[in-house]
């Protein structure tokens, strides 16, 4: 028989563990029994508006228990989730709102007025409080081939797209971390990342999958987290670098105890000196690639093998694969570089209302990633850049992010963003802007990067700015950076 369908995750896990604390945060603490009669209003709320089983329903909240009880009532309903990000404009939250073909919006206060959208449209938390009911009926099973989330990627490289991603990804997701990272019944997950991230939504999967606590921070606040860790019990957290980087600084003397088992490292490649600042410090970090496409994890690096294989992205968890193909379609050999290829039950369904966007991603069940990457001898993952940022100098391939990693080791800087510009004899060549701390001159920069640069991957020249592009998920836009130059 095939098994396509499971009982409905958060009452199950309601039904499972009812007791057992689903999520704190700053004002309060809900059992999961809690939670799941919390949920059963808003579904009910949702129900009375006539939200079906099949509509798009798009969300607009900061991170708060709201957020996660909206997110489960529409489950509950039989609809999709369409998280937006709070970081994006007006126009881009009407894009999103339009494209994804949303039936409604329900925003939080300090979003409602300036949603671009018609009222009939729009719900205020507010208002879908209010009229809490028990609902008629609600999904007692999720169909595993249902789409759960439309989710947006970040348009790091252009336009975001919609990924689809379903039940049945986001489990083998929750299964996939588990498997690698272990599952211990005092777990507690600490989530200070957006839930309309991947990184942050797949926290509160693993959360009713696993009936596992979560800790919910409205935002990223370097000293509460660390007290949190220190103090509240905390065993895994999920980071970005530019977090990490804030937690060091804010540790200073102090250590995490031994209750703090994994740093989880997501997003972005991670700087080198980030790395070895960790190790210093003694703090378990576990690297990993990813992306929304993969409904969070694809490949990590566990602890044993942090300081053999530094830098890489680690091993495909255990339900997948990943392969690396050259431009020619031939697979790579050891060590050399070409596009990332991924497989497994935790890859989209396909980007929403964009046939053609699919079949160039996926082929024959193969994600083509856009990433460049190598596999070493003992099949380590190490991801280079992603493709379109690939400088081609004199027949010399250069990775931006390698570069950048090098100029952020030199102590006096604080954000580095590398990109090509055109050059007569080589064709491109690289060219840096960095944020410095202090009165750093471009020459010094320079003869730094000489000494740990081959010669053709010293930035041709240094410009100084006071901050670098980036998106709404804080990612460097290389494609602006070019802009710059003119
Ligand atoms: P868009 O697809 O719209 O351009 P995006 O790719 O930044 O945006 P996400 O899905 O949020 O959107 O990010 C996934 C990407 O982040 C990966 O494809 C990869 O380029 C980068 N990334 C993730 N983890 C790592 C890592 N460990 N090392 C290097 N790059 C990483
Ligand atoms: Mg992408």
């Amino acid at each position: 028989m095939e098994t396509t369908t499971m009982p409905n995750w958060l009452k199950q896990r309601a039904y499972m563990t009812p007791e057992r604390i689903a999520l704190e945060t700053a004002e309060e603490s809900l059992t999961f029994l809690e939670l799941h009669q919390e949920v059963l209003g808003r579904a009910g709320a949702l129900g009375s508006l006539g939200i079906q089983k099949g509509d798009h329903i798009a969300i607009l909240m900061g991170n708060s228990a709201e957020m996660v009880k909206i997110i489960h009532a529409v489950f509950y309903c039989g609809a999709t989730a369409v998280l937006l990000n709070t970081r994006l404009t007006e126009e881009e939250w009407e894009y999103q709102f339009l494209d994804s073909r949303a039936k409604l919006i329900i925003a939080s206060p300090e979003y409602y007025d300036r949603v671009p959208v018609n009222e009939n449209k729009k719900l205020s938390l507010m208002d879908a409080v209010r009229l809490l009911q028990k609902p008629a009926v609600y999904e007692e099973e999720y169909d595993l081939n249902q789409t759960a989330v439309i989710m947006y990627t970040s348009g790091t490289t252009g336009k975001p797209k919609g990924v689809m991603q379903t039940f049945g990804n986001h489990y083998w997701s929750a299964v996939g971390s588990a498997l690698n990272l272990g599952l211990h019944t005092e777990d507690k997950w600490l989530a200070a990342v957006p839930l309309f991230h991947i990184s942050g939504l797949s926290i509160l999967f693993r959360s009713v999958i696993y009936g596992m606590t979560v800790s919910l921070h409205e935002r990223f606040d370097a000293e509460t987290i660390n007290q949190s860790i220190i103090h509240n019990k905390t065993s895994i957290i999920s980071v970005v670098s530019t977090m990490l980087d804030g937690m060091l600084e804010n540790l200073k003397e102090r250590s995490y105890p031994k209750t703090f088992r994994c740093m989880l490292l997501g997003g972005g490649p991670a700087p080198a000196s980030l790395l070895n600042q960790c190790k210093e410090k003694d703090i378990p970090v576990v690297q990993t690639y990813g992306m929304t496409e993969t409904s969070s994890q694809f490949a990590t690096l566990s602890m044993e093998d942090s300081l053999r294989k530094s830098g890489s992205a680690g091993k495909p968890l255990f339900p997948c694969q990943i392969k690396i193909v050259k431009e020619s379609g031939a697979a790579a050999e050891i060590n050399e570089p070409g596009e990332i290829m991924v497989k497994g039950p935790n890859v989209m369904k396909g980007y929403w209302n964009r046939q053609e966007a699919t079949a160039r991603a996926l082929k024959k069940g193969w994600l083509h990633t856009g990433d460049i990457g190598r596999m070493d001898e003992d099949g380590f993952l190490y991801v280079l850049d992603r493709r379109s940022d690939l400088i081609i100098s004199g027949g010399e391939n250069i990775y931006p992010a390698e570069i950048e990693s090098v100029l952020m080791e030199h102590p006096l800087v604080k954000e580095a963003g590398v990109t090509a510009v055109p050059d007569e004899k080589w064709g491109q060549v690289p060219y840096a802007f960095v944020v410095a701390s202090e009165n750093l001159t471009a020459n010094e920069l320079l003869h730094f990067s000489a000494k740990k640069l081959a010669k053709y991957k010293v930035p041709n020249g240094i410009t100084f700015v006071s901050q670098l592009p980036r998106n709404a998920s804080r990612k460097l836009q290389r494609h602006v950076l070019k802009g710059m130059m003119q």
